[in-house]
């Protein structure tokens, strides 16, 4: 059986899922990662990861992960239409999710949702970016950023459908390569606006369901009281939405456009100097 050595990110899906994680510090950030199977030798092979989706979270409390099946099909169907497009063997491969203010390890909820993904597919793989955790020496903003699979440990070796047994982590080696499709540098900017759609769903949805949640309580009338208090609760959400993620957002993809303006006319400088010189 060929064993998995590693896992390469093109560098517009580092880029895309990075931007994401950093965008939100109190809450973490969810997404489904597309890509493929490489064969490296005859017993060996490597992920490559080509394609980012951001998914919207169902239950919102703390290390609580699961990924709703609506969502999970939908990447199925996106990975489909990706192979036909790009000639590349697409499948949902990986999931991600930041840990804003606490280390890039784990947690044993993280390692037992990663073991129910493995049952389906061996090969699939997590990552977690660590965001908004400053360095305790230094005081100094850190990035760190881990890929993982997990293993399960049995108390008793002999009784596999055990469920007690606990969760061994595993490293996987994570390499950042540049994107060899262009058609994925092009759609890149897709997923990470994608990121507003989603946590405003996620807003939406719960203000219908504890307007609905009021009503049932109140023999299916909506109190005054209750009116007040989740409209100012829903606004507050979408005020901090514009001035904590889409702003923070838009500045980053005009900082990033400068950047890639600049870099583009010094290659122009650089080719105009070795046209010179032929
Ligand atoms: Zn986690």
């Amino acid at each position: 059986m060929s064993t998995l050595v590693g896992v390469n990110l093109s560098s517009e899906v580092f880029y895309s899922c990075l931007q994401t994680a950093l965008t939100t510090e109190r809450e973490e950030i969810m997404g489904l990662l597309l890509g493929g199977k490489v064969r490296t030798s005859s017993n060996e092979h490597i992920i490559t990861i080509h394609k980012y989706v951001s998914v919207q979270r169902s239950d919102k409390r703390g290390d609580r992960v699961e990924i709703p099946a609506e969502q999970l099909s939908k990447c199925v169907t996106l990975a489909e239409r990706l192979t036909k497009e790009t000639n590349i063997e697409h499948r949902v491969i990986g999931w991600i999710h930041s840990h804003p203010h606490i280390t890039v390890f784990p947690s044993h909820v993280d390692l037992r949702t990663q073991n129910d993904y493995q049952m389906m597919d061996p090969d699939f793989i997590g990552i977690i970016f660590s965001v908004f955790n400053n360095d305790p020496s230094t005081n100094i903003g850190r990035i760190q950023v881990t890929c993982f699979q997990s293993r399960q440990n049995f108390s008793d070796p002999n009784d596999i459908y055990s469920q007690s047994g606990d969760h061994e982590h595993i490293q996987i080696p994570l390499g950042i390569v540049s994107s060899d499709f262009s058609y994925f540098n092009r759609n890149s900017a897709d997923s990470i606006l994608q990121l507003p759609k989603t946590i405003l769903n996620e807003h939406k949805n719960a203000f219908s369901l504890f307007i609905e949640r009021s009503k049932l309580n109140n023999s299916n009338q909506l109190h005054p009281m209750d009116t007040i208090f989740y409209s100012s609760v829903y606004q507050k959400k979408l005020s901090c939405l514009m001035e904590y993620l889409c702003l923070p957002l838009v500045q980053s993809l005009q900082d990033r456009l400068d950047y890639l303006d600049d870099l583009l006319e010094q290659k122009k400088k650089e080719l105009a100097s070795l046209q010179k010189k032929k």
